[in-house]
């Protein structure tokens, strides 16, 4: 019998090696493994006679192999398959097809899915179509015929489940069908229910068990449709499940986070007018009315936890320092911390030239500092002598003793998630306190919420105050998803751009014309200004794409800008020499900056006001529009200009389209997370965000603000509907789930 928990290995069909390769995946139970959802489903119930295709749709049809073979034509080789039915053929035809020469034997039932065509001859054809060889089971020489008859009605006679292949295709869909049929066959029947009764009466959940059989295995009757959309009573359910659990832990740890002790700053006179001394400029309305949610959160001894969203450019960094000095006046010290050197650099100066005046202290401590110096600057903070500390994130998360440390800011740009955060703040906390919140939703918030009621839980941790918390993001979240996803902070927004800005023009062109381009920056250099030429460097291929940079780097400077100043900066170069080149480009001592993404990142050059972007086409949308957030800073016109080489894909068009027609960062978001997915949306890679087994946060945005409300109404404690009992059980579900899922590091 299997248990959700029981590792994939024991599944019949599975061994340690396969196991292995599935792990590669993310499956490592059978619980796993079962929410490993078809991304398609195919009616082989009702397959579609050839007869009765009509050219322009999608369709499934089973048919027999009647003959194929290769035939060359002037461009490419094509393959050509015929299938039939009784007296009527349907064509199917692959570009490049070679690789299906042995493929089709004459008779063989073959399972076809794609678009119907009419072809030039006038008949039927499917260009391109999936298929799927039937009947034949020689994937799994040692089944006996009971066997392939339950494999061959896994394949025809009903509505049938397509998965994406997993191990270069090796493990097919057909595999995974039989697998997952193994492993339903012999699931244990009582499988756990963390959704309260309540809650799944109102909404009508069908149970984990039913779920995840018909996902699996749909019923006759089930709406292809639906079943296509992840909207059957099995997906929603699936989906639910998910959801709430994630929200469940967001509600709990905003909730704990509530009831420890913060600092209540005082805001008195004095403090507003050594904020006002600094002020370079007249805030705009939208940094006024955050800084106004900041003090308020500041004044309350409840710890702040905020997050300042902010498109690149709209001037978050003056807003953090308003918030600093808040602190610093009360007599507290300030730790900002960048996600890169070259950031926490830029703060630095930038803090200096607004703050040093006014006689505030402050430090950068950097890992590329000496270690004497290093040391020293430890010393300092650590006496109070420096008030405001500036690095990157390695700085606090190694081991800094502050003297009193009142305030964090935390600038993630979109680097960071709900999860860093969590261990962040887990940090600071043990640094000061000996004891870690754990990152997962603690036991000890379950039994506060057991035993007292909501109003007792102000107070806690025998005295120490918690710093409060600013977190700074340039990622434009969607606002109903920052909601949700974001759960546990509360949320301010810059929704306004510092006056004086001219709107930057971007146009796109084919590198064929580069020529004219570099025409282009001649002239912009002539008269003063600055320029960015940015490379893609693309993971798989760092070391050539590097090389492509470097040679581009070369072309530039040697050949076509042999009088002008060509510098080059890249991920490879170690820090100092970053450093320095991106201090010669501040200072106006570069007039092109070669790049790689590293310039990504926040870095302000306000006389910059050009970037050239190679091979646009291979660059996402959230991160075309961070690196021409680099440009038009100043009040000079600036120009992105979006170069393309070769052929762009459908989605790729979509991309530059958006770049071209609009710059508003909200915008650029919905899109991006249209095309690409939050997974991708999100870099679940570096953002920790939960990363989802069923639920798509677009898709089913509806159902994550219903997953929060009821997460919520469960958190806040036992009605007449749910009792502590019911709340209990969902708790240790969701705690498990999240230190399965989320936790893995850190959980001890
Ligand atoms: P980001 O939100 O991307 O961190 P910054 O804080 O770096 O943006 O601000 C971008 C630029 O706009 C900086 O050069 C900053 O000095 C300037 N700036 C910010 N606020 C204002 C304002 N209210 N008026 C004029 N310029 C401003
Ligand atoms: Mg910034």
């Amino acid at each position: 019998m299997l248990e959700l928990t029981t590792p994939v290995q024991y599944v019949k069909g599975i061994g340690p090696r396969v196991a292995e390769v599935l792990a590669a995946k993310g499956i490592h139970t059978v619980d796993d493994l079962l929410h490993y959802l078809p991304f398609r489903y195919e009616d082989r119930l009702n397959p579609r006679g050839i007869s009765e295709l009509r050219p322009g749709e999608m369709a499934t049809v089973i048919a027999e192999v009647r003959n194929s073979g290769l035939f060359r034509t002037r461009r490419m080789p094509i393959f050509q398959m015929t299938a039939g039915q009784g007296r009527s053929r349907l064509k199917c035809l692959w570009f490049h097809g070679a690789y299906l020469k042995d493929k089709f034997k004459p008779g063989q039932m073959v399972a076809l899915y794609g678009k119907v065509e009419l072809g030039r001859d006038g008949e039927l054809e499917i260009i391109q179509p999936q298929f799927e060889m039937l009947g034949d089971t020689n994937d799994d020489a040692s089944a006996d015929a009971t066997e392939q008859k339950v494999a061959a009605s896994l394949e025809i006679g009903r509505i049938v489940p397509i998965y994406e292949t997993a191990s270069q295709g090796r493990l097919t869909s057909r595999w995974f069908r039989r697998i997952l049929r193994a492993a339903l066959d012999n699931l244990s029947p009582e499988l756990p229910e963390p959704i309260p009764a309540a809650v799944r009466r109102r909404l009508a959940l069908i149970s984990p068990r039913e779920a995840l059989w018909k996902v699996h295995w749909p019923d006759p009757g089930e709406s292809l449709q639906d079943l296509q959309s992840s909207r059957t009573p099995a997906h929603i359910r699936l989906i639910f499940e998910e959801l709430f659990l994630v929200e469940l832990g967001l509600e709990l740890k905003r909730r704990e986070q509530k009831a420890q002790t913060g600092i209540a700053f005082r805001l008195d006179d004095h403090v507003r007018e050594a904020i006002k001394k600094i002020l370079p400029f007249h805030p705009t309305t939208a940094q006024k009315r955050v800084l106004k949610e900041i003090a308020s959160d500041m004044e309350k001894s409840v710890p702040m936890r905020r997050l300042l969203q902010g498109d690149v450019g709209s001037g978050k960094t003056i807003v953090a320092f308003e918030a600093a000095i808040i602190a610093m006046e009360n007599g507290y010290q300030v730790a900002l911390m960048a996600p890169t050197e070259i950031l926490a650099q830029q703060h630095y100066f930038s803090a200096r030239r607004i703050l040093e005046n006014a006689g505030y202290r402050i430090v950068l401590l950097t890992g590329s500092l000496e270690d004497d110096r290093k040391r020293e600057i430890r010393r300092h903070i650590a006496h109070g002598n420096a008030q405001l500390i500036i690095g990157t994130h390695a700085l606090i998360e190694q081991k800094v003793e502050f003297d009193k440390l009142g305030l964090v800011i935390v600038d993630e740009q979109h680097r960071f998630g709900v999860l860093q955060r969590f261990k962040l703040m887990k940090k600071s906390r043990e640094d000061r306190v000996g004891t870690g919140a754990s990152p997962v939703p603690s036991e000890q918030s379950e039994r506060d919420i057991a035993r007292m009621p909501p109003a007792a839980l102000g107070i806690s941790e025998g005295g120490f105050a918690e710093p409060d918390v600013l977190v700074m993001t340039a990622t434009p979240i969607p606002r109903t998803l920052a909601l949700t996803l974001y759960g546990d902070l509360d949320i301010s927004v810059l929704d306004q751009m510092p006056p004086g800005r001219t709107p930057i023009v971007t146009r796109r062109i084919s590198d064929d014309r580069s020529d004219e381009v570099w025409a282009f920056v001649r002239k912009q250099v002539a008269t003063g200004h600055q320029v960015y030429v940015v490379y893609p460097v693309i993971e798989e291929n760092e070391e050539n794409e590097l090389k492509a940079a470097m040679k581009m780097y070369k072309e530039l400077s040697k050949r076509v800008f042999p009088d002008l100043r060509v510098s080059v900066l890249h991920g490879r170069l170690d820090a100092d020499l970053k450093d320095q080149v991106m201090r010669l480009f501040q200072k106006g001592e570069i007039d092109i900056l070669v790049s790689t993404t590293v310039i990504e990142v926040g870095v302000d050059v306000a006389n910059a006001t050009v970037m050239v972007i190679e091979h646009a086409e291979r660059f996402g949308l959230a991160q075309l529009h961070q690196l021409r957030g680099r440009i038009g800073r100043g009040a000079a016109k600036s120009y992105c200009i979006l170069m393309t080489g070769g052929k762009v894909s459908e989605e790729g068009e979509r991309r530059l389209d958006a770049m071209v027609r609009t710059t508003d960062g909200f915008q650029i978001a919905e899109l991006d997370l249209e095309l690409r997915g939050p997974g991708e949306f999100f870099g679940t890679r570096q953002a920790g965000l939960p990363s989802f087994q069923v639920a798509h946060l677009i898709r089913d945005r509806e159902l994550l603000e219903v997953a929060k409300r009821e997460a919520a109404a469960v958190v806040a404690g036992p009605t007449a509907e749910i009792s502590q009992e019911e709340i209990n059980h969902a708790l240790r579900h969701m705690r498990a789930r999240w230190q399965r899922t989320y936790g893995l590091v850190e959980v001890g």
